[in-house]
């Protein structure tokens, strides 16, 4: 599955000790675009599993309306029925509004640390996925924050922050706008999206250099598709430029159903194989990682990718 490291000595990029940490999206990101529903022994299971190949930033559900995104409907569920994980592992839970953070205070799950609240840079984006305008969704963060505060920490997503299907180019100007609100909010730690899978490794070199200058001191992620195949030169062209978290998905699952054609996320075993490769740790078990896949594949019924 993983290239052998030593192929790839002569392109060590990093300093001994330089790590990266992965964040898994497959339960959140990957299982929403599968038609196969998944009962909740299964998603609490996976993310055991993925859990115990040491990832410890799991994206696990989502709190948003169970008619857009059934697979995620049990988000209660499958959050409280895991119990106790081991210590150091983070979940995180998406949110697209102030109803989706009373649904999370209402789940008893001590590793349910994360709130993570989307908007898109692309006005046509955020109408498809949210339905509302960008302004609707920047005016309600102030209200996510205040109602997490104590609770949660808040991290921000900005969606399509590389390209939108619909409406094509979307200038730095439009994430940093997104941007912006949130820092003014209080949020410290911002991922960028590349949800269509439209960025080029010199973009993603570029915003995320653009957004560490705009933002000193800011924790900056990265979330990545792989809808061009261009996935892992964005992600190696994002950690050169010094992000510090990367998004990624068991297997490849992923894509966004408000998107046509926007398949899989970048996989997780790629990723952290080609990190590796380049010497960058992430304390991740490849083998047990693709035990993983092994067992959704077993459950999809179907090859994944990585
Ligand atoms: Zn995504």
């Amino acid at each position: 599955m993983e290239k052998n490291p030593g192929n790839l000595q002569q392109n060590q990029l990093a300093t001994p000790g330089t790590r990266v940490l992965i964040r898994e999206v497959g339960p959140r990101d990957g299982l929403q675009n599968e038609k196969l529903f998944l009962p909740a022994q299964i998603k609490m299971e996976l993310i055991k599993r993925l859990a115990d190949a040491g990832i410890s930033a799991i994206e696990a559900t989502s709190f948003v309306s169970p008619r857009a995104v059934p697979q995620l409907c049990d988000a209660e569920a499958v959050l409280e029925g895991m119990g106790e994980l081991a210590p150091g592992v983070v979940l995180s839970a998406l949110v697209g509004n102030a109803a989706g953070v009373q649904r999370a205070l209402g789940v008893r799950q001590p590793a349910l640390r994360d709130i993570v609240v989307v908007v898109s840079a692309s006005e046509a984006h955020n109408q498809a996925n949210l339905k509302r305008s960008v302004t609707e969704s920047l005016s309600g963060l102030d209200d996510i924050r205040r109602l997490a505060a104590g609770r949660f920490m808040v991290r921000g997503a900005v969606a399509t922050a590389f390209g939108c299907p619909s409406q094509g180019w979307i200038s730095s100007g439009d994430v940093f706008r997104v941007v912006d609100s949130m820092m003014e909010a209080g949020i410290k730690e911002i991922t960028l999206a590349d949800t269509a899978g439209m960025g080029e490794p010199e973009q993603v070199e570029n915003l995320v250099g653009g957004v560490r200058e705009r933002y000193p001191g800011i924790t900056l992620a990265l979330h990545l598709h792989d809808t061009r195949g261009r996935g892992m030169e964005n992600a190696r062209a994002g950690v050169e430029a010094g992000v510090k978290v990367m998004e990624s998905s068991v297997g490849g699952l992923g894509g966004c159903p408000f998107l046509h054609g926007a398949v899989g996320n970048v996989s997780t075993g790629k990723l952290v194989g080609m990190l590796h490769g380049i010497g960058v740790e992430t304390g991740i078990d490849l083998q047990r990682l693709s035990q993983c896949v092994r067992f959704l594949e077993e459950v999809l019924d179907r090859r994944l990718g990585g």
